[in-house]
């Protein structure tokens, strides 16, 4: 299997890739990003054999198909190191967590008529309560075997506001040949967010408290990765949203959510999607690609609505900072979508050089319109309905109701981000088509809204309960590059 760049799109360019080559990198040369030179097809045969596999061996199915240069027997060895109850154990009281992702019917008589069922997908369970450990837990155990055989280290140099550092950090924490360098805005984070990186002890994990805010951290990670020397003497790499990787390893559970709501493979299934940055619901798309029957592809945004215009309008408007609002769903405050890039080649029949064009255009204009009208930049808007894609929107007075009438209707407390995905998924769930939620965050992560809302604190999974007292390890600085690469120097040695 080879990869190719969505601003090329052709294999026989200089960009084409294994997987183990992109493993490790993140853009393409050409700024574009990777994606299968083709979808690998899924047959009736295949998907009627994974009714009866675990979690682990599923992925080491589907991951087969995209990883061709690893060895089998390597790849099943590390799926089943990475999908194990242990790592997964956060599961609600009454969950087998050994499920890895279990399934929830909520209703199965939404709106009295009946036959409308809505479910929802646990995909939280993970070392840090969030959706991010189902690929970076696998990312930390395919980057320890790829640098292994290849004698070499790796410095992954990143930004977060919450989710991703802390995901990223549990799965790389005591890797050999890897440390972790995490910027955060100081004091900016919620307690329970920065307790969760901050207490961790591995010598090869360092936390950089930044005085400033997350754009400052973030614009210091393009600082740095735009010093090639720098970069390159120290080894420096990342995990963010856009690693295929990560999105391959999301693929997995789609079709694990398909294969437990459904009997028979003629059956369809539909998915929510809390969306901010793409990435879950382009693996959603990328498993459509490949012939599961998924119906509709629903990305549910917060009051951070980009993705919701597009789908609605076909115009694809970038926000600036003053137009990003900081919400109760913190995870889906974004201005632009980092993976959106790769829907779009293959809206446009992969034709790179208009992918080239239109994101061009983003930097220079702010964003291009597909909606057909006189003097737009094409008119693909006609044609998403082919690939699924729905949308809808919910706001902090949205959260609060849902999350309330999750809780009194099923008994279920819900995260805030869960609860934007119920939301816009009960606008949309059709008789006799399932309707799966991804459940993106526990309930104990975002507490302050749940507090909120029901009145009462969430449930903390065992081992969290004190959390925040603690001892924690973190470097506070000021939103100085220099200095930032000082750091890094002094405790790479290289
Ligand atoms: C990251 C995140 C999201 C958004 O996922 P994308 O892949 O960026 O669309 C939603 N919910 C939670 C809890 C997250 O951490």
């Amino acid at each position: 299997m080879q990869y190719v760049s969505t601003r090329s799109g052709t294999v026989h360019s200089s960009a084409s890739q294994s997987f183990s080559e992109i493993l490790l990198g993140g853009l393409a040369p050409d700024g574009g990003l990777y994606l299968p030179a083709e979808y690998p097809q899924v047959t009736g045969e295949e998907l009627s054999a994974w009714r009866k596999l675990s979690y682990a061996d599923l992925a080491f199915e589907i991951l087969k198909k995209f990883a061709t240069d690893i060895p089998a027997a390597d790849l099943k060895a590390i799926t089943r190191k990475t999908y194990t109850a242990a790592v997964y154990r956060n599961a609600r009281a009454g969950d087998d967590a050994s499920q890895i992702t279990p399934l929830h019917v909520l209703d199965e008589q939404l709106g009295r008529g009946g036959g409308k069922t809505l479910m929802l997908q646990a995909l939280s369970n993970g070392p840090t309560l969030a959706f991010k450990d189902m690929a970076m837990q696998l990312l930390g155990n395919l980057f320890e075997y790829t640098l292994s055989k290849n004698n070499a280290e790796l410095n992954i140099f990143g930004a977060t506001s919450g989710d991703t550092g802390s995901a990223a950090e549990y799965a790389m924490r005591g890797k050999k040949g890897i440390r972790v360098f995490m910027l955060s805005p100081h004091k900016k984070m919620s307690a329970f967010q920065s307790a969760q990186m901050f207490s961790l002890q591995d010598p090869n994990i360092f936390n950089i408290a930044i005085v400033g805010v997350f754009d400052d951290c973030q614009d210091m990670v393009k600082a740095v990765s735009n010093d090639l020397e720098f970069k390159v003497r120290q080894k420096i790499g990342t995990v963010n949203s856009i690693n295929w990787a990560r999105v391959v390893a999301q693929v997995v559970y789609y079709f694990r959510g398909y294969l437990l709501a459904t009997t028979s493979n003629d059956q369809k299934v539909s998915f929510t999607v809390p969306s901010g940055n793409f990435g879950n619901i382009c693996a959603g798309h990328i498993a459509r690609m490949m012939g599961l029957p998924i119906d509709k592809l629903i990305a549910a945004t917060n009051e951070n609505d980009v993705l919701d215009e597009f789908f609605r309008t076909g115009v694809y408007r970038v926000r600036k900072s003053a137009e990003t609002y900081h919400t109760s769903s913190p995870s889906m405050d974004i201005s632009k979508a980092s993976n959106f890039e790769r829907f779009i080649f293959d809206l446009l029949d992969r034709d790179g050089d208009r992918v080239r064009a239109l994101f061009q255009k983003v930097e220079t204009h702010g964003g291009f319109d597909l909606s057909g009208k006189p003097g737009s930049d094409g008119d693909e808007f006609v044609k998403i309905a082919q690939y699924g894609f729905l949308s809808g929107k919910s706001t902090h007075q949205d959260r609060l109701d849902t999350i309330r009438e999750v809780q009194d209707e099923y008994d279920i407390t819900i995260d805030t981000h869960t609860a934007d995905g119920v939301k816009v998924a009960r606008e949309h769930v059709a008789p006799g088509v399932p309707m799966i939620v991804l459940e993106t965050a526990l309930a104990a992560k975002f507490n302050e809204t749940i507090l909120e809302a029901l009145g009462t604190d969430a449930e903390r999974p065992a081992g969290f309960e004190n959390i925040e007292d603690l001892p924690q390890h973190f470097e506070v600085m000021p939103a100085d590059v220099e200095l930032v690469k000082v750091f890094i120097a002094k405790h790479t040695g290289l």
